[in-house]
């Protein structure tokens, strides 16, 4: 697959969205070291605290089949953009390989990429805790 591959596969990902409270669609596709592809979208629940981003889900969908690192991630809104939020930023922590490439853009822009160490600078994570 390839970079083209995954952008089209963040934005088919949108179609996947429940947000009816914010109508703010967001898709993810997910690239692990392996080279396995998840999709992700943002899911929403009346009790607010409740909703899942598309970053999460896609990682959700990676780690039940065994995948523990990230490459990158492709991250789609229906206009502008969609930087993950700082508890998708802290799970991608987690799992990132090397430095984890966060790409950022859709049907009306053009994508950007920053690494999730820009993102998420002097961050808390597994090695801090000897994993
Ligand atoms: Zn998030």
């Amino acid at each position: 697959m390839t970079h083209e591959d995954y952008k089209r596969l963040a934005i088919e990902a949108l179609e996947y969205s429940y947000s009816p409270y914010s109508h703010f669609r967001v898709g993810a596709c997910l690239v692990c070291e392996n080279g396995e592809v998840f999709q992700g979208a943002n899911f929403e629940n009346a009790s607010l605290g409740a909703t899942i981003c598309a970053e999460r889900c896609a990682a959700s969908n990676a780690i039940i089949k065994g995948n523990r690192r990230f490459k990158s991630i492709y991250i789609s809104c229906d206009s502008g953009y969609a930087w993950p939020c700082g508890i998708c930023r802290q799970v991608m922590n987690e799992f990132k390989s090397c430095d984890m490439q966060i790409w950022v853009g859709g049907k009306e822009v053009e994508w950007k990429m920053m690494k999730l160490s820009q993102l998420l600078p002097e961050s808390f994570g597994p090695e801090d805790l000897g994993v």
